[in-house]
């Protein structure tokens, strides 16, 4: 079988042959088998944030969005005030979602290029006590810029307020341990850095948090509290499972324990990215971000000033040698991203670093140098 394209993309990403080998099978969604394996998923992932005991993982059906969906529904009831960090795109998203389901929300917004600053969050939850949660995004994928949720977290709680999650492209590769990091809610998906397929979402709940949400979901596919109770009492999901796709994140989930965990698996994310962002710079490339706000998840880069370099050329140069990277998403700078997870390691991003050489001297492109410095 031809070697699949590495994505190099914010997921879906590149899985493991026994991952999708993991797929090869039909269960019927009542066999014993089956449920073993749903369970088993379920309290793994309690175990990756410390929750035993105080968490349950409620999983929905779908990409992450459906999950988040459902974790602000669900979560935030009718007399409930959101306050939103928005440092991007996905922060954005979660502002939409409030508004679809017809939640009473504020925001507070950052630059893409900036973390969200949790004095600001102090003050702004002084200064409107109608506010009962504040939603935070762990990664912003946008960018690839890591949010200080720990200390969010602390804040938010000293206030007495609530808070919920997205850490979407974070979770199982950067820490979050519930007994150290106060929250209610945290909320990612099967694709993501654990390397599953796509298809399943799930939210990790404070018991007694979820406790209280009964009735207030805005849709009934995506209400938590209902998924919850009928998993817990029947094993049973309320409408089909994506099977295959949870069978198959069961299988990531052996791989992620065997690589050492969360902190096995951020290792290789950071190596894959210091690996990355020396040789891009060492082609002249600049990163958006400076190091220290950078997570080891998604790159950013400047576009090149060079007026032999066009985006699409190199995209398509990259793909025709196997290599999928990603456009940009930003408001703030002209950029494209290019991640480091999924089933990569020190030996592919070498590979791609070469290709990125031969993809730009074809191109007749001198440098990857931006036309104006990352910090102006
Ligand atoms: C990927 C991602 C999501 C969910 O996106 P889907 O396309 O619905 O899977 C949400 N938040 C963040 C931060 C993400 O990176």
């Amino acid at each position: 079988m031809a070697q699949d394209p590495w994505l190099l993309t914010p997921g879906p990403l590149t899985t493991s042959m026994t991952v999708k080998q993991a797929m090869l099978h039909d269960w019927g969604s009542r066999d014993a088998g089956f449920i073993a394996v749903n369970d088993r998923m379920r309290q793994r992932l309690v175990a990756m944030i410390g929750g035993e005991g105080t968490f349950s993982t409620v999983p929905m059906q779908g990409s992450g969005t459906f999950a988040v969906e459902a974790m602000i529904g669900t979560f935030i009831g009718p007399k409930d005030k959101l306050l939103i960090l928005i440092n991007g795109a996905y922060g954005k998203r979660i502002e939409k979602i409030c508004q679809v389901a017809k939640r009473a929300c504020a925001t507070l917004e950052w630059a893409e290029d900036m973390p969200v600053d949790p004095n600001l969050v102090k003050l702004a939850l002084a200064r409107d006590p109608a506010i009962t949660h504040v939603a935070v995004v762990h990664c912003e994928t946008t960018s690839g810029v890591l949010n200080p949720v720990a200390e969010v977290a602390q804040v938010v709680a000293d206030a007495g307020k609530k808070l919920l999650i997205d850490a979407m492209s974070a979770f199982g590769a950067i820490e979050l341990d519930s007994r150290k990091v106060p929250f209610d809610a945290v909320a990612a998906s099967s694709n993501k850095c654990i390397e599953g397929v796509p298809g399943l979402g799930f939210v990790l709940c404070r018991v007694s948090a979820l406790q209280q949400t009964q009735g207030n979901a805005h849709a009934l596919t995506l209400d938590l509290f209902d998924q919850w109770q009928n998993i817990e009492k029947t094993k049973q999901y309320r409408f089909t499972p994506p099977i295959h796709c949870i069978v198959a994140f069961d299988q990531a989930l052996n791989e992620h324990e065997a690589e050492g965990g969360v902190a096995g698996r951020g290792g290789r994310y950071r190596n894959n990215c210091k690996i990355l962002v020396d040789g891009m710079r060492r082609l002249g490339f600049e990163t958006l971000l400076p190091d220290h706000l950078q997570a080891p998840i998604i790159v950013t880069f400047h576009m090149p000033a060079d007026p032999n370099f066009q985006f699409q050329v190199f995209y398509d140069k990259l793909k025709d040698r196997n290599f999928v990277i990603y456009p940009g998403k930003l408001t703030v700078a002209d950029s494209f991203r290019i991640g480091c997870i999924g089933r990569l390691g020190e030996t592919e991003m070498k590979a791609f670093l070469g290709v990125v050489a031969d993809v730009l001297k074809e191109m007749n492109v001198k440098s990857g140098a931006p036309a104006r410095k990352a910090a102006e």
